[in-house]
């Protein structure tokens, strides 16, 4: 899939998603609020009916409108007699049974005497009256002998009964979670795929340098003339020979990163002697380097519990690193010190540096700085990725300080 199908499947895909999301709020919205009018009305009703029941009782003449909102939630009723409150309770709640609402409301019956409202009681969805709890409820100038009643509980009794409205939203966030989540792969797939395709370029280009070189080389050595030559013949055979020795060492690289995929990371853990293993190490690169290796061994406690050989290999790529990514000649150093009850080993270079931003990516496999043109500095992006499992597999840990232009540090920890 090109980069650019695959952006404007994501954008249309954020559009839809966008979409369906705002019309689920608007109609969630909707129907709350269809809900709020309807219980209003409801409640309009009922007190209505219970003002209407206590004018009838006490033979005066109905009030024409005798119930007020003052709030969302709260509602005052106008009354033309004084009132007991057990039986303003008794007819609430006959009237909400009525009316099917099930909720918690509270009441309060307007003393003119001491011009307060005095808290009649708490009366759940089953409708327990509870009077532990004295709260204290508005007041109104509107009438002069009246009663409220408040729903503590409406927004949640409302959201209640939204069920199917959830249940729809619910569905909608499953939907849009599954939906980033499948952005989420195919963008991982494609920088896969991108970082795939770069490196197959890129084996194919390390290979073709040493086969082309064995090719000519064999060409010369297919001529009869060369058996006269022997100083030819020993300089094409040693030609040949580096040349399948870099290829043996690729093949393995990548034989390696592909071993250490199927998990099968095996450490043969053994006790061993930092300081000779870093000279072992650097034997033969030391001639090769001369003044531009500089080792600085001030470790004094040098034992270690590692792999000899993975060690080894994580020595020689950091510094096969810290010379590939450095102008000629490279100065590369490494040192030794304990800390705590660790050995720090840092391999530093002063070359060509590596930016913040991609400090973080440098240990994924396959993955190479875009530097513009990849094939400048020969590799597959598996050194350091190797390194790191190697590190993580001893428990050890890693640490790079880089900066561009100002040369690179890896810096392992490695506990005693
Ligand atoms: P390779 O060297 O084969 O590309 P590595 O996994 O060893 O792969 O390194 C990944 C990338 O990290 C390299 O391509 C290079 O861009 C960057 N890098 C590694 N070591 C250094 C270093 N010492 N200095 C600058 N860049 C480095």
């Amino acid at each position: 899939m090109s980069r650019n199908t695959i952006r404007l499947l994501i954008i249309l895909g954020i559009i839809s998603i966008t979409g369906i999301i705002a019309v689920q709020a608007y109609w969630v919205r909707r129907a709350f609020d269809l809900k709020e009018q309807q219980f209003r009305q409801t409640v309009m009703v009922a007190l209505r009916n219970v003002a209407n029941g206590i004018s009838k009782s006490f033979k005066v003449s109905q009030i024409e409108n005798p119930v007020s909102q003052l709030s969302s939630d709260y509602y005052v009723v106008n009354l033309r007699v004084p009132l007991d409150a057990d039986i303003l309770e008794h007819l609430l709640t006959e009237e909400f049974k009525k009316q099917n609402l099930h909720t918690d409301f509270e009441y309060g019956i307007y003393d003119c005497d001491t011009d307060k409202i005095v808290y009649g009681a708490l009366i759940n969805a089953n409708y327990e009256s509870d009077t532990t709890q004295v709260r204290a409820l508005p007041k109104t100038d509107k009438f002069l002998n009246y009663f409220g009643v408040r729903f503590p509980s409406k927004t949640s009794y409302l959201a209640s009964r939204l069920d199917i409205w959830l249940i729809s939203s619910l569905i909608t966030l499953v939907v849009t979670a599954f939906f980033g989540y499948s952005m989420f792969v195919i963008l991982k797939q494609k920088r896969l795929s991108e970082v795939q395709r770069d490196f197959v370029n890129n084996m194919t280009h390390e290979f073709q340098t040493p086969i082309s070189t064995i090719r000519v080389a064999t060409d010369v050595l297919a001529q009869p003339a060369i058996l006269n030559q022997p100083e030819r013949l020993k300089k094409y055979v040693q030609i040949i020979r580096q040349e399948n020795n870099r290829l043996k060492n690729q093949v393995e690289s990548v034989l390696h990163t592909a071993r250490l995929e199927r998990g099968k990371l095996e450490l043969d853990i053994q006790l061993q002697e930092l300081h000779s293993l870093i000279n072992e190490v650097t034997e033969g690169i030391k001639a090769e380097l001369e003044d531009g290796l500089q080792i600085v061994l001030n470790a004094t406690k040098t034992s270690i519990y590692a792999d000899r050989t993975h060690l080894m290999n994580v020595v020689r790529n950091l510094i096969d690193n810290a010379v590939k990514y450095s102008p000629k000649p490279p100065h590369v150093k490494i040192e030794t010190h304990n800390e705590g009850d660790s050995i720090v080993m840092t391999v530093s270079d002063k070359g060509i540096g590596i930016a913040q931003d991609q400090i973080g990516k440098i240990f994924d496999k396959f993955y190479r700085v875009p530097t513009g043109n990849i094939h400048n500095v020969k590799g597959f992006g598996l050194g350091l990725s190797y390194v790191m499992q190697i590190v993580k597999g001893h428990k050890w840990t890693i640490d790079v300080q880089s900066e561009i232009g100002n040369g690179s540090r890896f810096i392992i920890k490695i506990k005693q």
